[in-house]
């Protein structure tokens, strides 16, 4: 009995099936001293019973090898649920004559015991031949019914935890492919394409043959994806199902996953030839706001949880696409209304800044010096506000991403030239210089010639609006490689303009680019501005493959640097 309870201790520390089985047959081949022995287990599907272990000189085919319900001393202890002796083997017929003759070893003995759990048999132990030559006895059979309870227990077991191993790594690979998808969907802010990714992964994870997902409108179904139904839904574009179709109708009210068997339910799909409908409801918080329809010709389930989880991703992705391209066309909307608004402005603008030169020039009559000032003062307000409307006009149009470049090639000088004209009467009413300091033969750049120009401008601009008096503007160019950005091209022409002005504080620093940011620098604060100049120039660097950084002393001067890509050939 001690030994026994040491065996037994030790078996249901064995989780592993394969081991245990082997396990089990040695200690009792051992236990009873025996010369050989077998170990069945039941096909739960057949009730055959299979040869999973031998032990001694039996026949090693016999591995795997299958008895029919019902045969022979093991077929015999599975039906009694009770032990069997047979000592006269040789005598009996015993399947193991066939055996005997082509191994040479011959069963006088034979003790099957069959392994059970409450009411269930699991397997038989078999034991064969006693080694001192005696027949079974019941003490034997005592023993081995104890022993073949236990391993029953442990059996069993084994099995348990392979099946929850087998659920775990289910979930795991699972979570896995929800994981890829959630990804995908988030990487997606249109609706239509989360609404593809969603389809085509249900379909990909289910037997369905036919699939789409509807979204709810007020009396009908609009259908946004769909596979499998292209001879029914003609037109992708005109696609409704009407909410009366009494599955769907009772999956949108219940708000829970439903699987129907259109047959048993004597219904037709919407694929007229599908046994199984699948409908899981899209639900935003309570509402339901889809559904997701599959559609099978065969009869078998679907993963009704996993759908279930799947579509409460799609819906918040779906929810965060709709978002997203509601702001997107509050955007475009914007967009279209600064648009027209700038345009507007330009006509009276250019109107204003064209009489002022005029009387300035003294066109239409000799003016004093107090007029002479007070028509500067409106020509560089016009200028102010001119410059306004395009930044704003600019940053709408970046926001609303409608902002389309022209790229050509583009020579460097001829961009600086122009550039260094518009603002040159600034630097000479502040008494500033501007010196260049430009490579020869600089290559072309592949850009908007128009909005490098822009940004030229708006760096100089900002250059001589924040230095004093009689202070002092570079403006370099060069051709180099492209040390700045390892994504970007390999060639690229840098350029600086460099000011002994004001200089940036260190807070202020990081804060440079943002839209709308102005210092409180007192010193800054005396040249007016909106806080969109910087915004819109490094999205415009950044449009044409360059990368814009400054580097700046409080006081001492400030040098802003861009690199726009050289144009190939
Ligand atoms: P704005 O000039 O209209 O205020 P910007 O976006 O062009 O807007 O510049 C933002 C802020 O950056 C400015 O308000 C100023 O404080 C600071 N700044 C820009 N360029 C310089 C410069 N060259 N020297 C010192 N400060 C600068």
């Amino acid at each position: 009995m001690t030994t026994l309870n040491e065996i037994t201790r030790q078996l249901t520390s064995t989780l592993d099936q394969e081991p245990l089985l082997h396990n089990i047959l040695d200690n009792a081949v051992t236990i009873l001293n025996c010369e050989a022995g077998t170990l069945f287990l039941i096909d739960d599907q057949t009730g055959d019973l299979v040869f999973r272990v031998t032990v001694g000189p039996v026949a090693g085919n016999l591995l795997g090898q299958r008895l029919p319900p019902g045969i022979g001393v093991v077929g015999r202890a599975v039906q009694t649920r009770q032990p069997v002796i047979e000592n006269e083997a040789q005598d009996s017929n015993s399947r193991f004559i066939e055996t005997d003759k082509q191994t040479g070893f011959v069963s006088r003995s034979l003790l099957a015991v069959p392994m059970q759990i409450k009411d269930r048999v699991l397997g038989v132990i078999e034991v064969i031949n006693r080694r001192d030559g005696l027949p079974f006895v019941i003490d034997d059979q005592n023993i081995l019914t104890a022993f073949a309870g236990q391993a029953a227990v442990a059996i069993e077991n084994a099995r348990l935890i392979a099946l929850t191993d087998q659920e775990l790594a289910a979930r795991v690979e699972e979570l896995q492919v929800m994981g890829r998808i959630v990804r995908e969907l988030n990487a997606s802010l249109e609706v239509d394409r989360a609404m593809r990714i969603t389809l085509e992964w249900a379909m990909r994870q289910s037997n369905a043959e036919a699939g789409l997902i509807g979204m709810l409108e007020e009396d009908r179904i609009r259908l946004m994806a769909q596979d499998g139904y292209e001879d029914i839904f003609t037109d992708p574009s005109d696609g409704h199902l009407p909410l009366d179709m009494p599955t769907i109708k009772s999956a949108i009210e219940s708000g829970q996953p439903s699987q129907v068997s259109l047959i048993a339910a004597g219904e037709k799909g919407i694929l007229p030839t599908a046994h199984t409908q699948t409908i899981i409801p899209i639900r935003r918080e309570a509402d339901v706001i889809g559904l997701l329809l599959l559609e099978s010709m065969s009869d078998s389930q679907e993963n009704l949880a996993f759908l279930n989880r799947l579509s409460d991703n799609a819906a918040i992705a779906i929810y965060n696409a709709q978002l997203y391209d509601l702001v997107q066309q509050a955007n475009n909307a914007k967009s279209e209304f600064v648009s027209f608004v700038a345009h507007e402005l330009k006509n009276p603008m250019t109107s204003i800044k064209g009489y002022t030169e005029l009387l300035a020039a003294g066109s239409v009559g000799g003016i004093n010096e107090m007029q002479t000032n007070f028509l500067q003062t409106i020509r560089s307000n016009v200028e102010r506000m001119s410059v306004l409307v395009s930044d704003l006009n600019d940053n709408a149009k970046i926001e609303a991403n409608t902002l389309r470049l022209d790229f050509k090639p583009v020579d460097v000088p001829h961009v600086l030239d122009q550039a260094l004209k518009s603002t040159k009467r600034q630097m000479d009413d502040k008494k500033q210089t501007v010196d260049m300091v430009v490579a020869k033969e600089l290559p072309n750049i592949w850009a908007d010639d128009v909005r490098v120009g822009q940004v030229l401008t708006n760096l100089v601009s900002n250059a001589h609006k924040y230095t004093p008096e009689g202070g002092k503007i570079v403006v370099g160019a060069e051709a180099t490689t492209n040390q700045w950005d390892s994504e970007g091209a390999k060639q690229v022409v840098h350029l600086w303009v460099k000011d002994n002005g004001i200089g940036i504080s260190i807070e202020d620093q990081v804060k440079i680019f943002q839209k709308f940011f102005r210092s409180e620098d007192s010193k800054a604060r005396e040249a007016p501005g909106t806080g969109l100049g910087l915004n819109i120039t490094k999205s415009l660097v950044e449009m044409q493959g360059g990368r814009i950084w400054f580097e700046s002393e409080y006081r001492q001067g400030t040098t802003f640097h861009f690199t726009i890509p050289v144009a190939e050939g």
